[in-house]
């Protein structure tokens, strides 16, 4: 169970229900009022080697700017859900772009305001849309701390052509198992290697308590994703994913297997995470590799063409062998 270290609120959360439940929550926790979520001057000026200690604080806010962003993966749009950032501290994860606003998890408490656009949105579109609300977080591991997901299902499971999507990498799902979604959500489970876990994602469910999750929500009748990723090109890459495959083959629900799709993507990685891993995780593995990388425009690094192709070729093949009846939606 996370308990914040502190908590940095903007004085207008009092006047949402969430808002006012959660100080009460965590009543006997230091508390600081903040002008903006987006802006906390302690935060700004903590040196790189703070930035998992930072990750223990909580950060509640109203959320201002509720922009869709259209999408063309595996939904319509991308919507600025409930919560940004996350307590745990993957070494590649992209929402490190800025450490000092966007990595630590800041909780924004008008869920009914942004629940409501996104009802409209659906209902008033001839086509269904699906909205992925889980682009800035993970909600599996939010919903541990609000309650957030189950507050969405059961307040949108009868929207007329609207499905919600997102991602997780956290295994605590028993909350929304008994829940009557009406067919509308669909969780896309990412998944690595053990290795990459332990040496990389730190503070998510380890690979058996996902494939556990993915077999759970199916028998619950959600719908099925899982995404590979990203994918590390570590020295023995090609021994850990086929393991990896073949794993998910063997321990896969039959259920699952009949019509789960899949993502697979390479990892992208940046001269920004580069600094921050190294001051603040000084003994972990460094994910960058010169000789397999080549810049991608302002500091960013992705594995070179060739590199790429090979691998990509590899996984497909495996995901033949192991995975023929299912679609892999994309690979990037
Ligand atoms: S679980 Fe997701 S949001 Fe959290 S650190 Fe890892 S990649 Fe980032």
């Amino acid at each position: 169970m996370f308990k914040p270290k502190a908590i940095y609120y903007e004085k207008e959360i009092f006047n949402y229900p969430l808002g006012r439940e959660l100080m009460k929550k965590y009543e006997e926790v230091n508390k600081f009022e903040i002008e903006s979520h987006n802006n906390i001057e302690e935060m700004r000026s903590n040196p790189n080697s703070e930035f998992a200690n930072m990750k223990r604080n909580l950060i509640i806010g109203v959320r201002k700017t509720h922009k869709f962003v259209e999408n063309h993966k595996t939904s319509d749009f991308l919507v600025p859900y409930t919560s940004s950032g996350c307590i745990a501290a993957c070494m590649y994860c992209y929402l490190v772009c800025n450490y000092n606003k966007c990595s630590y998890l800041r909780l924004f408490v008008n869920r009914e305001q942004m629940l409501d656009k996104i009802i409209k949105t659906a209902e008033k579109s001839e086509n269904s849309l699906t909205f992925e609300i889980g682009s800035n977080s993970d909600l599996i591991l939010e919903n541990t701390i609000t309650n957030n997901l189950v507050w969405t299902i059961e307040n949108f499971k009868n929207t007329k052509n609207g499905y919600l999507t997102f991602p997780t990498k956290f295994d605590m799902v028993d909350p929304i198992l008994p829940l009557d979604h009406q067919g509308k959500i669909t969780v896309r489970m990412s998944v690595n290697p053990e290795e990459i876990i332990n040496r990389v994602e730190f503070g998510t469910s380890r690979l058996q308590g996902r494939i556990e999750a993915i077999n759970k929500l199916k028998e619950a009748g959600y719908k099925i994703g899982i995404l590979i990723a990203p994918i590390i090109l570590v020295d023995n890459w090609k021994e850990l994913y086929k393991e990896l495959i073949q794993k998910l083959s063997q321990e896969l629900s039959e259920n699952v297997k009949k019509d789960a799709f899949f993502e697979l993507i390479f990892m992208t990685y940046s001269y920004v995470h580069t600094k921050i891993n190294e001051e603040a995780f000084p003994n972990a593995i460094n994910l960058y590799n010169k000789d397999i990388m080549t810049g991608r425009g302002r500091g960013k690094y992705c594995y070179k063409k060739d590199v790429r192709d090979e691998a990509e070729i590899f996984l497909r093949d495996q995901m033949h062998k192991y995975f023929p009846n299912n679609k892999i939606e994309y690979i990037v």
